[in-house]
């Protein structure tokens, strides 16, 4: 069995898009389900997720992002619409391991915020000083070489 296949078949999304495990569904197409989050930080904690299996968001083609995205923001919008107490959506994907990825299938978090809700990222020790232009630069140059982005100085206003 191919490596993919064989992740596949371990993986609990797969299970679910498959029909194999119990989901509460809130969208199905043919390229992306979105099912309520089993363990929510907040009510109305749900994920959007590819059909296909991927690990990591780079794994997907171009039509599977924008579904993904798209149907995100559908939801995102029918949650602000909904009876939900929600004040703003944190739009959350944990892209590999050292991220806080827990399942390896890709997956759209979108958790209904409140004003002092207790939910927030943990920032490391010295986060707040600015490491100023120049610093900025030199990492920018380390990203630059990999990127496939056009960097248009007149587009960008820089
Ligand atoms: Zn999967």
């Amino acid at each position: 069995m191919p490596t993919s296949d064989l992740q596949a078949a371990q993986c609990i999304f797969c299970a679910i898009v498959r029909g194999d495990a119990p989901a509460t569904f809130l969208h199905r197409d043919e390229l992306v389900v979105a099912f309520m989050d089993i363990r929510p930080v907040q009510p109305g904690h749900l994920l959007v997720v590819p059909r296909a299996h991927a690990t990591l968001i780079h794994e997907l083609d171009a039509g599977g992002l924008a579904r993904l995205w798209s149907v995100a923001t559908d939801l995102n919008r029918a949650l602000r619409a909904s009876s939900l107490p929600v004040e703003a959506v944190s739009v959350y994907v944990a892209d590999g391991d050292a991220a806080g990825q827990e399942v390896a299938h890709v997956h759209i978090h979108l958790i209904p915020r409140r004003d002092d809700d207790g939910f927030g990222f943990r920032f490391p020790a010295g986060y707040g000083t600015l490491p100023g232009r120049a610093a900025l630069e030199t990492i920018a140059d380390r990203i630059r070489p990999a990127s496939p982005s056009p960097d248009t100085p007149e587009r960008s206003g820089r």
